[in-house]
């Protein structure tokens, strides 16, 4: 089947109104009819995109709708603002800022409540990954949103699967070990729901570049990409995207 294919960059906390302006300029002239082009930027930089082949979104957002929460962004603001998907559940939020399943799938009910579409991240650490623990670490990541919101709620969401090893360390996960994964995770949705695993938008992240996505997204169950790193650079990201366009 044929699912919407996405490249999707995170800029943390990186950028500035000159690298909006470059992406501004790069993708309003890009033919990119295949894929739907995301961009995270530091939440402060929303409003200075101006170009329409652009979805902007958040990186985080607050379970809470309003209130005495310092520093925290609510999905009231989102809609009053016309942001339409925010990141939830990057492993720098779990790791750094502690975050943990129950949280992010609060999150998640919150975000879609609101009509907001997240891209709800997983992943396991290298640890987890030597001890032959991968699909019951991503399986139980997973268990906690479908919990929550259920498939049809899952079915609202876009997935990224982030092996922590590869974020930011410029250690690919090879397509196969990628693949691997990917089909794990639909196998498992599968199991509960045949429709909804079959639709889902699976994202790969973990130093996606020129070089590595267009191997990457030849993978069957990959539909696409998370990228840090290399969406700082609006021609190598452009080129990332022209990989996910060829194969939508
Ligand atoms: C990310 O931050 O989600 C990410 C995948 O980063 P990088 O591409 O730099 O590994």
């Amino acid at each position: 089947m044929s699912r919407t294919k996405i490249v999707a960059g995170n800029w943390k906390l990186n950028g500035n109104k000159a690298l909006v302006s470059a992406f501004n300029n790069a993708f309003t002239v890009a033919k990119l009819d295949n894929v739907s082009v995301m961009i995270f930027p530091p939440a402060l930089y929303v409003n200075e995109f101006d170009c329409e082949q652009l979805i902007i979104g958040v990186q985080n957002v607050s379970e809470q709708q309003s209130g005495a929460f310092t520093g925290e962004l609510s999905t009231l603001m989102l809609n009053d603002i016309d942001i339409s998907h925010t990141l939830i559940g990057h492993s720098e939020r779990r790791d750094l800022y502690h975050e943990n399943n129950d949280i992010i799938a609060a999150k998640v009910v919150t975000a879609l409540a609101a009509n907001i579409t997240p891209i709800l991240c997983i992943g396991e650490s290298l640890d987890i990954r030597t001890a032959g623990k991968v699909n019951e670490f991503i399986q139980a990541q997973l268990d906690s949103v479908i919990d929550a919101v259920g498939m049809t709620g899952l079915s609202k969401c876009i997935l990224a699967y982030e092996p922590i090893w590869a974020i930011g360390t410029g250690v690919t996960a090879t397509p196969a070990q990628a693949q691997e994964v990917h089909a794990f995770i639909r196998d498992y949705l599968g199991s509960i729901d045949a429709s909804v695993a079959q639709s889902l938008s699976i994202l790969y992240g973990g130093s996606v570049n020129a070089k590595t996505a267009p191997d990457l997204f030849a993978q069957p169950d990959i539909d696409g990409g998370l990228v840090g790193g290399a969406s700082l650079k609006e021609e190598e990201f452009l080129t990332i995207c022209q990989a996910a366009n060829q194969r939508g």
